[in-house]
């Protein structure tokens, strides 16, 4: 159930949390509850000017940007119900078999002309085992880490096997994307042909050969606050260093097609509240920013968003890259991410179960089972 503010006035409940947070502590479940249920404009925009100190004091005036190349297009045979690319839905969405070189090099050199960080590799299956693919999927890694324009990153599904995730961290990959989606309570609803257990597994086998985790969700599924709030912790839980944050854009043709869309303000108090939870990670606006902010596009640097992703989408269109990065420079951000490693997150991991610093994560323990 959602909490009420305690505090009888808003403004100060949230000054409160915010200063805690720059002085490097942490908010609890029940607090950032209360924050997600927050309803007056005014008050929102109290909670997006506190998230705009926390980005500032965590990440400066840097933008890290991501692009991503459709590796593998169409015809999955997962039933993701927000998703162009399952084989469950007539969407009329590209099909093709894994890319060849010539795509990727180009996606880099475009990238690396617009000073964007990385570029990812992105299949539609639904994940990856030893074999004459995984040869493929580690030459196209190899060949873009040796091109020296972006860092190489992937997300190639479902992985079960370390030695799956060694071979892709020798090919050179730096930070792998795979969301949780939703909360482990809503993830039923977004998907029944794999587990939320599978990819918290996935998740532990990359985190122990050393790979980044981009990992995050997609909001406007008919998810509560509450799913938002869960998934948020959970993020925090497994030590993502990455989170996008995808606004659901309704595709005909899925079961989500008629979806109603989230308000703007609910989209950046939900910004905002990942901010306050998760004050140290890159919180990256990624699918349906565009076509859910419109005008209000710039506000998510406010609400807290240290990242973003340019370029078109996997099978929709976003605005130009040229004019997001004027909308940078008109604000006085900067997108020549540091290259640091994401050495600036270390902290160390929150458990919710045990309070205890150094017990494993639940994405290592789902390895262990
Ligand atoms: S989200 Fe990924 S796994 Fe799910 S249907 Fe789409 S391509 Fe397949």
């Amino acid at each position: 159930m959602m909490v009420k503010l305690v505090d009888a006035n808003p403004r100060s409940q949230i000054a409160r949390l915010g200063e805690r947070i720059l002085n490097s502590g942490q908010i609890s479940r029940d607090e950032a509850r209360s924050l997600f249920n927050l309803e007056n404009s005014a008050d929102i925009f109290d909670l997006l000017s506190w998230a705009n100190r926390i980005r500032e004091k965590f990440k400066g005036n840097k933008i890290h940007l991501c692009s991503i190349v459709n590796a593998k297009a169409g015809a999955c045979s997962e039933n993701c119900s927000f998703c162009a690319q399952s084989s469950f839905y007539q969407t009329g969405s590209p099909k093709y078999g894994f890319v060849d070189p010539e795509p990727v090099a180009e996606a880099a050199d475009e990238a690396s002309k617009n000073g964007v960080t990385a570029v990812g590799l992105v299949a539609a299956w639904k994940g990856l085992n030893e074999g004459p693919l995984l040869d493929e999927v580690c030459a196209r890694v190899r060949e873009l880490k040796a091109g020296g324009k972006t860092r190489p990153d992937v997300s190639l599904g479902i992985i079960k096997s370390q030695r799956v995730a060694d071979r892709l961290k020798e090919a050179g990959v730096e930070c792998y994307g795979h969301n949780l989606e939703s909360s482990r309570r809503f993830f039923p609803q977004t998907c029944t042909t794999h587990t939320y257990d599978d990819r918290l597994e996935t998740i532990g086998y990359l985190k122990k050969a050393g790979i980044k985790i981009c990992s995050g969700g997609i909001i406007g599924m008919g998810e509560t606050r509450e799913d938002r709030c869960d998934l948020a912790f959970s993020l925090k839980e497994i030590g993502a260093n990455v989170v996008p944050v995808n606004i659901l854009n309704p595709i005909p043709g899925t079961p989500f097609e008629k979806n109603e869309p989230l308000s703007v303000m609910e989209i950046l108090k939900t910004i905002a509240c990942f901010r306050f939870i998760l004050p140290r990670q890159e919180i990256m606006i990624a699918g349906g920013r565009t076509v859910n902010l419109r005008d209000a596009q710039s506000l998510i640097f406010m609400a807290g968003a240290s990242a973003m992703m340019v370029g078109n989408y996997l099978t929709t269109l976003n605005q130009p890259v040229e004019k997001d990065l004027q909308m940078l420079k008109d604000l006085g951000l900067d997108p020549s991410w540091d290259k640091h490693g994401f050495s600036d997150q270390e902290e160390t991991p929150m458990h919710r179960d045990c309070g205890k610093d150094n017990c494993e994560t639940e994405a290592e323990l789902a390895i262990a089972k």
